[in-house]
């Protein structure tokens, strides 16, 4: 069973050595999160997720979840687990000190989340739903609602979750049949059925607040139709407590290939009482804020358990006796050799090591542009931060999935036989991890979203100002040092090639809009690459120079530069492969009749 040990040591080579998160935080309003605050934050943060938190997870795989009168009955260690996450006051560690949050920065935020994803995957929707819930209510909802609600869902004492989906209708929400009908009161009467809902009906806390999303009777028809709605398990009193039963109700749990100890609730309402949230019909806009978030979240959730796979994978390895090293004993004494100096295995563990920390950074750099969107005091910079998050939250929802799968597939194979058997808990981050490419939007539609919404809908904007920071850096570091100066120059070949790329394929939609929609999932695939290298390089320029001034820390940044020179030599090639494709016909694509797919 792989244990948990948080990769402290990379988490702060990023925060304080790549990124310089303190001197981001005292340039955009948080002066107070000084180098000092910061490594205490991530020292507790290790110790609650590794201590608490990872013990959890097998026994909430082996024992699941079951309703019990329309109640989730959660698996044993969930309670305990949970309250000491509300006593430490995670769930609200970058809400907003109005409603009792500590208004920590998100970046931070998300150290914490990776972390936690590691140690307990399943575990972790309840809080971060509950997060996307509260972004949601603060940016829309009325000070009544805030005033209600908030304090008691960033305090973790009520938890939070996102009821779009219907048995019909996932990514085309515009379907949706839910209703809302006004009341004299000024509320709304909510009746529809919704399925795939995360952690409706659990057994933690005293009130669940779902977002939900409906449709009022004068609703125009599609997603310019939908409204959002606050709808509580339990309404509450006069006193503002959880009282009497609204009309919601868990009907069944789905039985699901992973993720077995976080309940998918299928979810009736009936009538149940909700209050709007934002303006009527403009309910996905509204939804977004939570969307957008939930999106990063959902890639730290596979970059979460792509660590803890590779920790194990590597542990194994090191350990694991098998035939000899292709030049000769590496240990004469033992009966065979660590797998781990064999080429191939070498292969699986550098693919990981090279995915998850590159993810990782880029990540860590997205959260930075959450930051700034979300806080700055200095508009300019919110605009373009918000810009850049618009381009790279695709980008790290598909690739980091994307590659969640690949990294926790290598995992089962590093341990060859034993990883597919249950207890090496290897196929379980695989089991798990699957879904990652599935919700917040498919994977397929976070390419179109990429290719359609953010690059030929804003005339590769987006991209120009990635772009213009990605060989802004290369143009300061061209002479960087013997090792990253070729991956800076590689990397603004790649630049070069993605920027040529995105020409190509928007000129071609001028002609034919199948041809980016048919590119749509490779070129999300190559920005995901090409990113990544930038990543790598600005990795590699600091280890280098930190190599160049002191010592403490030669093993660590040696390993670094060695990965950065996997990353260039075995893993972004695989763009070659990409750029075909993506230009290719769509004849090959487009022509066969669809009967012709499967003919008996
Ligand atoms: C474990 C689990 C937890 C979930 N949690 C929640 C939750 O908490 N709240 C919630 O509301 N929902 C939740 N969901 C639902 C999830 O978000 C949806 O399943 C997802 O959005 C896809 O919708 P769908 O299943 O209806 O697939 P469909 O929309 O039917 O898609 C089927 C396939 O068609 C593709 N496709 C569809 N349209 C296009 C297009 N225009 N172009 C290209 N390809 C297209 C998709 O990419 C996909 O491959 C959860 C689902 C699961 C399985």
């Amino acid at each position: 069973m792989p244990r948990y040990r948080a990769p402290l040591r990379d988490i702060r080579f990023l925060i304080h050595q790549v990124f310089d998160f303190a001197g981001h935080y005292a340039r955009h309003g948080h002066e107070e999160v000084t180098a000092d605050l910061i490594d205490p934050v991530l020292e507790e943060a290790a110790r609650f997720t590794e201590n608490e938190l990872d013990p959890t997870r097998t026994e909430g795989d082996e024992t699941g979840t079951h309703l019990e009168s329309g109640q989730v009955v959660t698996p044993p260690g969930y309670k305990k687990a949970w309250k000491a996450f509300v006593e430490g006051q995670w769930n609200g560690i970058s809400c907003s000190p109005e409603y009792g949050g500590q208004g920590l920065p998100h970046s931070l935020g998300m150290a914490f989340h990776e972390m936690a994803e590691s140690a307990n995957m399943p575990w972790c929707p309840l809080f971060t739903l509950s997060q996307g819930a509260i972004r949601a209510i603060e940016a829309h909802a009325s000070d009544e609602l805030k005033q209600a609600y908030l304090p008691k869902m960033v305090a973790g004492e009520w938890t939070g979750t996102m009821a779009l989906t219907e048995a019909h209708c996932g990514s085309d929400l515009g379907l949706l049949r839910t209703r809302a009908e006004p009341r004299d009161d000024g509320s709304y009467s909510v009746t529809g059925n919704k399925i795939f809902i995360t952690w409706a009906g659990q057994d933690l806390t005293d009130n669940i607040i779902h977002l939900v999303l409906a449709k009022l009777p004068d609703a125009p028809a599609g997603p310019k139709g939908i409204s959002l709605f606050l709808v509580p398990d339990r309404l509450l009193d006069d006193s503002g407590q959880p009282g009497e039963r609204n009309n919601v109700a868990v009907e069944a749990l789905e039985e699901k290939m992973g993720l077995k100890a976080s309940p998918t609730t299928v979810f009736r309402l009936d009538g149940a009482r909700g209050w709007l949230v934002g303006e009527p019909h403009r309910g996905l806009a509204a939804m977004f804020t939570m969307m957008n978030a939930a999106r990063l979240d959902v890639s730290f959730e596979a970059l979460g358990i792509g660590q803890l796979s590779h920790q194990g994978a590597v542990e194994y390895a090191r350990e694991r006796l098998q035939m000899r090293a292709p030049a000769g004993p590496r240990e004469p004494d033992q009966a065979a050799d660590p797998i781990i100096v064999h080429p191939d295995v070498r292969r699986m563990l550098l693919t990981q090591k090279s995915l998850v920390e590159g993810c990782r950074a880029l990540g860590l750099y997205a959260a930075t542009q959450l930051d700034i969107g979300l806080g700055s005091p200095d508009e300019q910079a919110r605009g373009r931060a918000n810009d850049l998050m618009a381009l790279l939250t695709p980008i790290c929802k598909g690739f980091f999935t994307e590659r969640g799968s690949e990294i926790t597939d290598l995992g089962i194979q590093v341990f060859g036989g034993h990883g597919y058997i249950r207890e090496w808990g290897m196929e379980q981050l695989y089991r798990d991890v699957r879904i990652t490419r599935i919700y917040e939007g498919t994977n397929g539609i976070q390419a179109i979203d990429l290719i359609k919404r953010k690059t030929l809908a804003s005339e590769r904007k987006l991209l120009d100002l990635f772009l213009e920071e990605v060989r802004g850096f290369c143009d300061a570091n061209a002479d960087a040092g013997e090792v990253s100066t070729e991956l800076v120059a590689r990397t603004r070949k790649v630049a070069d090639e993605w920027s040529e790329l995105t020409d190509r394929l928007m000129a071609a939609a001028g002609d034919d809009i199948n041809a980016p929609m048919s590119a749509a999932f490779e070129y999300l695939e190559y920005s995901g690459y090409a990113a990544l290298a930038w990543c790598w390089a600005r990795m590699a320029v600091t280890a280098e120079q930190a190599l160049k001034e002191d010592n403490a820390d030669r093993a660590f940044l040696e390993g670094k530069l060695q990965t950065a020179r996997f990353y260039f030599d075995r893993i972004l090639p695989r763009t070659r492969a990409l750029a075909e494709s993506m230009v290719a016909d769509t004849q090959s694509l487009m022509t066969m009749d669809d009967e012709q797919f499967f003919m008996p």
